[in-house]
């Protein structure tokens, strides 16, 4: 069993940023919009933040009041995406009740969507087109394809079918040539599918979901999950102590999907800076 280690390729991707970014003539725009209190928010903007000073980025981090109207947010995000000097926007999720995220989300230019949660950019996504792609699934394709790990013709199972994780990694499992299912809380006979799978990918939150009885042997085991445990330790949605030992390659948790995620906004965001740059040279 091997592990697949996220700080590894995160450390490269960042360095090659680095290299590219110097070529830049301005520092890249980053906008975080945050809407109320939520200490787990905190801690991605925190890390995000960290980033975007790492790279040297210009960044803009909006807090703003939980009973915000939703005129009022459209209004903010509308003056970014006519802002030059910010290339990426992201809203931190969750946001609260009252607004509805996918009319928020369609808000942001398309230009400028670097969590790759517009509809523009998901439709160009399930149709292989060049766009902003989802951090999180970005980066397991990075992960696969830095060790090695090829898809095209491999039975790739995901659990859990969200639109930040499961569904766009779907596509570019599909848009790889892999064959691909995708589980969900309502399927019957999980083990069915997860057993089948030369490529199990775990999105669900759901502490130690995945028993070794649910894994095929030499399998590849990717765990996006992050929970607690019974006793308050970090965890994924694998059982990992039990599972390890029947897989040929397996992420760690903790060990970094969230830094991962990270470092593909970075990328993003040059990607959104590019794209807008073409299209005005
Ligand atoms: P979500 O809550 O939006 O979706 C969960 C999915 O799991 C749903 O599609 C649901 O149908 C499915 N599900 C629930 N119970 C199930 C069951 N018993 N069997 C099969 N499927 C089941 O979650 P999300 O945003 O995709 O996040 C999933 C996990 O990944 C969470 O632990 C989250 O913290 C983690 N995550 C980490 C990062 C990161 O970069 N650090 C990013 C995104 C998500």
């Amino acid at each position: 069993m091997e592990l697949l280690k996220w700080k590894v390729i995160k450390k490269e991707l960042l360095k090659e940023l680095k290299c590219i970014l110097e070529d830049v003539e301005r520092p890249l725009g980053l906008a975080i919009i945050q809407v109320g209190d939520n200490e787990a928010s905190d801690i991605y903007i925190r890390q995000k933040n960290k980033m975007a000073d790492e790279l040297g980025f210009y960044f803009r981090h909006f807090k703003l009041d939980e009973n915000i109207k939703e005129e009022d947010l459209i209004k903010i995000i509308d003056d970014l995406n006519n802002d030059d000097k910010i290339d990426g926007i992201l809203v931190q999720m969750p946001i609260p009740k009252h607004l509805d995220p996918k009319r928020i989300q369609n808000c942001i230019s398309h230009y400028k969507d670097v969590d790759g949660l517009t509809d523009f950019n998901a439709g160009c996504l399930m149709h292989n087109e060049d766009c902003l792609i989802p951090c999180t699934p970005e980066g397991i394709m990075d992960l696969l394809e830095y060790y090695d790990i090829p898809v095209e013709g491999k039975n790739v199972t995901i659990v859990g079918r969200s639109d930040l994780v499961g569904k766009p990694l779907a596509s570019l499992m599909t848009n790889n040539n892999a064959t691909v299912t995708l589980c969900h809380s309502k399927t019957k006979n999980l083990k069915l599918f997860t057993t089948n799978a030369d490529i199990l990918v775990v999105a669900v939150g759901k502490a130690k979901l995945i028993k070794e009885d649910f894994v095929k042997d030499g399998a590849v085991v990717i765990d996006v999950g992050i929970n607690r445990d019974e006793n308050g330790k970090i965890c994924g949605d694998v059982d990992f102590e039990n599972v390890k030992e029947k897989v040929s390659y397996i992420t760690p948790v903790p060990g970094g999907v969230g830094q991962m995620t990270v470092a593909e906004l970075a990328r993003n965001t040059f990607k959104a800076y590019y794209l807008r740059k073409s299209l005005n040279d």
